[in-house]
């Protein structure tokens, strides 16, 4: 039947709870009826300690503990705090820093750096380019903006990036569409864990430049680098972002810092877009059109968690202590994924190339079966497109440990 409506036709969305915050709910029902030491949730997007409850760098929430009453009751400016401005190219670069114009706009976390670039550049009704594994937002986002998503293979047959698969559906929506945003989740992508290898990334930038030999074209180049601060070495894991400078001016590189992850700062909404230009036009125009979309969609960010940063990146001593404890959850996390990796190969489990991040990903077929199978185990896991999401980030190493075999049999069965 068809229900009553009210909202615009645009606006007419399937009802029903976000799937991954469903299976999360079922797993809890399972922890209650079963024990919570019984049940394998690796729904969860967040980096959780062994007992389940959320890791937290504790001296970024002293910081915000400590601010002043009014540094949360005022408003921050429209385009941000200027400081956490400065302060978010510090944490984005390290010592990184390509050449060009760089010009950073606060957003509510990556999610609306997504937000304002899928917006201001691309045209209506333009496809947005992003691998075949990709985070569910990116739809979501284009979607709530009359744009499409269009995906090529993320990985070859040895996988690596896939680079002529990438080219050809460059190629392909470049033929039909002027503006191409273009969204690449790395370092430690969400879902698989993959990094771009910087050879990786000079084949992707020498191929845009091919393209953007043709002055009509306008590409952005959307890094999401959420998970960052889980890749690697500070410096090494950020080494690919010097070649974003010295680009042709049709190339826009825009890069989404977030303080969900890196800062345990999920919930105070705080992030930055960050562009790098070889033309001065193209940043004040980047500033001004974001400003402009601050204004008009959310008005302004969250003025504590943005103190917190400036504050972070003007006081070595802080830095060091925010980095030192972030360390030990950085090592928790590699151990748990290490566990899952090893234990995947000596039974076989065919994983995606993973390096690093919250997630590990199992290509299969008939990923909701597989999944439902899963629970009777009571291992409750995201079911993709082409595979699992597995979030090593909220399993206990033990547990990580014991999974891949249970995968194996229960993709045996279908
Ligand atoms: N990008 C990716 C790939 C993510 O997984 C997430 C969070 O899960 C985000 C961006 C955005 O997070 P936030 O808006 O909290 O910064």
């Amino acid at each position: 039947s068809t229900k009553f409506s009210m909202v615009a036709a645009h606006s007419r969305r399937p009802a029903g709870e976000d799937s991954i915050f469903a299976i999360n709910n079922a797993a809890q029902q399972a922890a209650k009826v079963h024990g919570a030491d019984k049940v394998v949730n690796a729904s969860v997007g967040a980096l959780l300690e062994d007992d389940g409850k959320l890791s937290i760098i504790p001296s970024v929430i002293e910081l915000l503990r400590g601010l002043p009453a009014v540094e949360y009751a005022a408003y921050a400016p429209i385009a941000g705090l200027p400081n956490f401005l400065e302060a978010a190219k510090k944490a984005v670069f390290r010592d990184q820093t390509p050449e060009g114009y760089i010009e950073a706009i606060a957003t509510p976390g990556g999610s609306g750096a997504i937000r304002h670039t899928v917006w201001n550049y691309s045209n209506a009704g333009d496809h947005i380019l992003t691998p075949d594994w990709y985070w569910g937002p990116y739809k979501t986002i284009a979607e709530e903006h009359g744009r499409f998503i269009s995906t090529y293979t993320l990985f070859d047959e040895n996988d690596h990036f896939h680079i002529e698969a990438f080219c050809k559906t460059v190629e392909e929506l470049l033929q039909k569409q002027d503006q191409l945003v273009i969204l690449l989740n790395s370092p430690a992508n969400n879902p698989t864990g993959y990094s771009l290898s910087n050879e990786e990334w000079e084949a992707v930038l020498s191929f845009l430049k091919q393209k953007a030999a043709n002055a009509e074209k306008k590409i952005t180049l959307f890094v999401d680098i959420a998970y960052i601060d889980f890749a690697g070495k500070t410096n090494e894991c950020r080494s690919f972002m010097k070649l974003f400078g010295g680009l042709p001016e049709n190339i826009l590189t825009i890069v989404a810092f977030s303080m969900s992850k890196g800062y345990t700062l999920y919930g105070m909404r705080c992030g930055a877009m960050i562009c790098i230009t070889s033309n001065q036009d193209v940043a004040e125009e980047f500033k001004a059109a974001n400003q402009f979309s601050n204004r008009g969609v959310w008005s302004n960010g969250t003025r504590p968690a943005m103190t917190v940063l400036a504050q972070i990146f003007e006081n070595p001593d802080l830095l060091k202590k925010v980095e030192t404890e972030r360390s030990i959850l950085q090592q928790m996390l590699s151990q748990r994924a290490a566990a899952f990796m090893e234990n995947a190969r000596k039974v076989n489990l065919k994983v995606c190339p993973y390096k690093a991040g919250f997630f590990i990903t199992i290509p299969c077929s008939n990923p909701e079966a597989v999944t439902q199978e899963l629970q009777k185990d009571l291992i409750f896991a995201v079911p993709m497109g082409k595979g699992i999401r597995f979030a090593v980030c909220s399993v206990p190493e033990k547990q990580c440990a014991l999974v891949p075999e249970k995968f194996v049999k229960a993709i045996a069965k279908f």
